[in-house]
């Protein structure tokens, strides 16, 4: 058996280690970018009422056409853009490495950057191209340039805001890797509720531009639902690999319910946005740690003497889950990163974190 496997299953799938994600039991979650709020008890009561009419018995919309268009007008796409959904924005950014993957063809995207760039990769068999950012996590735009000319990738992914660094990219560089690709350029905006800036509005301006969001950090996470927009050329084509029914008739319609309610999102973002200032000017009053600036609804540390993993670890015990970005080595060794969470969570992380390192 062993070696039928070791015949049958690729290399490169082999030497993968499956997504791990730990079992946060009773800790406070401030690992994944979440969302820390539900829905407010009288809408919580509306949407179930809404899923009661819902016949689980008929396959969804395949298109989920309400869906599209509502998500499109929330999300300001212009009017010469389509909208294409994936069961997350990871369905997403596999739809488009199918689509183009070739023997020889690559991805490239900054590093460190999301995971999920080069695991899928993997997955379609293309080749990875990783470019190191600069020191203060800027994008070096001289190796960017010199790898996007000898690669010619046919993708290139950049987040907007980064993960995990959680800075902004400066716009007017995103413009010249746009200009200088051959190749499809996404930026990836999983972070808009807490960035309030986008290129959205700029799809218009480039033939190889194209945006990425989800509902996944805006307090959607369970739904499984992310977009992409961009011109109808290109997402027709994507649409093909897309699998019929990608989207279940429930994310359809509790996504829906919530785009009527997109205030109690708004207010929600608009909270963790102060909660991450309070979370920033806490951390930053301490000496042993350098805290990195955030447009996104987390914050990466790096600490100068203390270790990352016994650090993480003691968290642990005192019930906070954060994540330990150690062994991804590199610029975030011994660096942790913070998913911001509601006051009394934050409250609880300083409290435990100053506790352990000052
Ligand atoms: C969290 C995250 C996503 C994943 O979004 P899903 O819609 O939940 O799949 C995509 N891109 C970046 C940069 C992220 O951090």
């Amino acid at each position: 058996m062993a070696t039928l496997m070791s015949e049958l299953i690729r290399p490169e799938i082999k030497a993968l280690s499956a997504y791990h994600v730990p079992d946060p039991g009773k800790l406070i979650k401030l690992d994944a970018m979440e969302n820390p709020y539900t829905l407010p008890d009288d809408l919580r009561q509306r949407w179930l009422e809404t899923l009661a009419d819902v016949p689980l018995n008929r396959y969804p919309d395949p298109a989920a056409n309400a869906l599209r268009h509502k998500l499109a007008d929330y999300m300001q796409v212009p009017a010469s853009c389509e909208v294409l959904l994936g069961n997350g924005s990871d369905e997403l950014i596999q739809m488009m490495a199918m689509a183009v993957a070739q023997p020889g063809k690559k991805i490239l995207a900054p590093e460190p950057g999301f995971v999920m760039y080069k695991m899928i990769a993997t997955f379609v068999g293309m080749d990875y191209v990783g470019v190191p950012l600069c020191e203060d996590f800027s994008l070096d735009m001289e190796a960017m340039l010199a790898a996007i000319k000898q690669h010619e990738p046919a993708l290139i992914f950049l987040a907007y805001p980064n993960n995990p660094t959680g800075n902004l990219f400066d716009a007017t560089d995103i413009e010249s890797i746009i200009r200088a690709s051959r190749g499809l350029v996404v930026v990836d905006e999983a972070y808009h509720p807490f960035a309030c800036t986008s290129f959205m509005s700029r799809l218009v301006e480039f033939d190889n531009l194209l945006v990425m969001r989800t509902v996944s950090k805006m307090g959607l996470a369970g739904l499984r639902l992310g977009l992409l927009a961009g011109a109808p050329r290109w997402l027709n084509e994507f649409d093909k690999v897309r699998l019929p029914y990608n989207i279940n008739v429930l994310t359809q319609v509790s996504a829906l319910f919530a785009l009527e309610h997109a205030n109690v999102f708004e207010q929600q973002a608009e909270i963790i946005r102060q909660q991450r200032q309070w979370l920033y000017d806490e951390l930053s009053a301490m000496n042993s740690i350098t805290v990195y600036p955030s447009r996104a609804n987390f914050i990466l540390l790096k600490l100068h003497s203390a270790d990352a993993t016994e650090v993480f670890n003691q968290l642990k015990t005192q019930g906070i889950l954060i994540k330990n970005l150690n062994s991804a080595g590199g610029m975030l060794s011994n660096c942790l990163r913070i998913t911001v969470g509601t006051p009394q969570e934050n409250q609880s992380f300083i409290r435990a974190f100053c506790s352990i390192v000052d």
